[in-house]
């Protein structure tokens, strides 16, 4: 069998149309464009190549973006007062702080001083909660955006069996909430798990997202599975791999993610999706 690619970069451009077309018709019903401020601190070349993009497709769908860079040595107390002083303006619907943060600083604590109004991260404990009981208001982007891509195949969730490797509070624990709220039987391995061969090979879905390359071989994967790689690895020729041996993985699944093109431009559409539910949430 040869997967079929989840084609995550044609699906994000579609959402972003449908975006700027809503946006496009709140604006003339007299609606303010949605506002979307992006807290950077320090020099991570790879933060600031993701903070462009952001604020690139902002200003593609007319999000106005409201950049805050800072430098590395930056006081906490600095970016506490910036929360709370975006918390309260009220052209700023959403609030992002790029992570990872210098090492000097709290990144949990400054997250939950984000307004869970405007947490479109979907990182706020308040909003984690909501989606561990069912009642999701704002979601994690990449877990959210990988379930529009599962839900674009018309993927089965009820009697499935959904392997997640890796638990960090950004993609592997939100995503177990989301699979596990569909209906699927969810594992989550993590760097403790003794044998994830077992576990991979019985997954009907698939996520990956440690970081690792090819960590996850292509024999492992359960004929007709869906595979979705979270994975970012940059290689020293400049191009990027996955988690997961995509050759070999592509001829054993039904469905597949590439690496580039597939989760990624979804994480940044749902980005926006976020600030836009999040305008809307705050004219009620
Ligand atoms: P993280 O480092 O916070 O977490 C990695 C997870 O992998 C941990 O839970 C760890 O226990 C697990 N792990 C490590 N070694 C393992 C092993 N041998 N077996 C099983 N599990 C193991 O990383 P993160 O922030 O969740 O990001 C993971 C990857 O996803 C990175 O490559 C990151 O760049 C990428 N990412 C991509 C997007 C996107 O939009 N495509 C978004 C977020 C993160």
């Amino acid at each position: 069998m040869t997967a079929k690619l989840i084609d995550g970069k044609n699906f994000a451009a579609q959402m972003k149309k449908e975006i700027s077309t809503e946006i496009t018709t709140r604006r003339e019903e007299g609606h303010p464009d949605p506002g979307l401020a992006v807290i950077l601190v320090g020099e991570d070349p790879a933060s600031h190549i993701y903070v462009r993009n952001k604020r690139q497709a902002c200003n593609d769908v007319g999000i106005q973006s409201f950049y805050y860079p800072l430098p590395n040595e930056t006081e906490e107390k600095q970016i506490v007062d910036l929360i709370h002083e975006l918390n309260q303006d009220p052209k700023v619907n959403g609030i992002l702080l790029q992570l990872p943060l210098p090492s000097h600083i709290d990144s949990d604590g400054l997250l939950e001083l984000i307004n869970p109004d405007k947490d479109v991260d979907g990182f706020h404990p308040y909003n984690l909660g909501r989606l561990a009981q069912r009642r999701p208001l704002l979601r994690p982007c990449t877990p959210y955006g990988i379930m529009m891509l599962l839900d674009s195949i018309q993927q089965h969730y009820k009697n499935q069996h959904a392997v997640i490797v890796g638990a960090s509070n950004i993609v592997g624990r939100p995503m177990a909430l989301e699979l596990l709220l569909a209906g699927c039987t969810v594992s989550v391995c993590h760097r403790f798990t003794g044998d994830l061969k077992h576990f991979v090979s019985d997954a009907d879905i698939l996520v990956s997202a440690t970081g690792i390359p090819t960590l996850i071989k292509g024999d492992w994967i359960k004929p007709g599975a869906t595979v979705i790689d979270v994975g970012i690895h940059r290689l020293a020729d400049g191009s990027l791999i996955g988690d997961i041996e995509f050759a070999v993985a592509k001829e054993k699944a039904a469905w597949i993610t590439p690496v580039p093109g597939g989760v990624g431009p979804m994480t940044t559409a749902t980005l926006l999706k976020n600030t836009l539910i999040a305008a809307k949430n705050q004219m009620k």
